[in-house]
């Protein structure tokens, strides 16, 4: 059979505690999980490319199934590109429940043989976003809480 990788496609700007527990709780699903750094011009980052590289790599440094690329584009076409196989998304409402549905199924009508796997997050994860991580930031608050060790240290 051939092997099965995920794509994990997103921001990470930066990556937190709940990107971590869907990363973790991926990993039995497939043989490899990249996570895909996307790159959309019309978003303003508030860590480089270079530093949200760092962050995911330095969290999952003892993971050999875990690998970092940054993409631009389309998801599904940096999917056919590595040969993945899966897209990989965390569900934390409602409101992620409507925008992902509507990604997965257009992702679906552009690239039938790549299949979207929806983890549901963890409770305890399910307020944390890198948005409110940001502004947390701006502010010199403190975001150890929310986020891997190798953002904060
Ligand atoms: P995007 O810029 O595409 O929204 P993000 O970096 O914000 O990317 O998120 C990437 C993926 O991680 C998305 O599927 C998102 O729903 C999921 N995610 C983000 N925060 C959490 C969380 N706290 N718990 C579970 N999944 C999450």
């Amino acid at each position: 059979m051939s092997k099965k990788i995920a794509v994990f496609p997103g921001s990470f700007d930066p990556i937190t505690k709940g990107h971590e527990n869907i990363l973790t709780r991926g990993l039995p699903l497939f043989d490899e999980i990249i996570v895909g750094i996307g790159h959309n011009t019309n978003k303003n980052y508030f860590f480089s490319q270079e530093r949200r590289e760092h962050f995911i790599k330095k969290t999952f440094e003892g993971e050999p199934k875990i690998k970092v690329m940054r993409y631009s584009g389309l998801t599904v076409e940096f999917c056919k590109e590595i040969g993945a196989t899966h897209i990989l998304r965390g569900l934390r409402t409602s409101a992620d429940f409507e925008f992902e549905r509507a990604i997965a199924q257009m992702n679906n009508a552009m690239a039938p043989q790549i299949e979207t796997i929806f983890i549901v997050s963890d409770p305890a994860f399910s307020h944390i976003s890198s948005t409110i991580v940001r502004d947390i930031l701006l502010y010199q608050g403190d975001i150890a809480k929310f986020v891997p060790a190798a953002v904060h240290v």
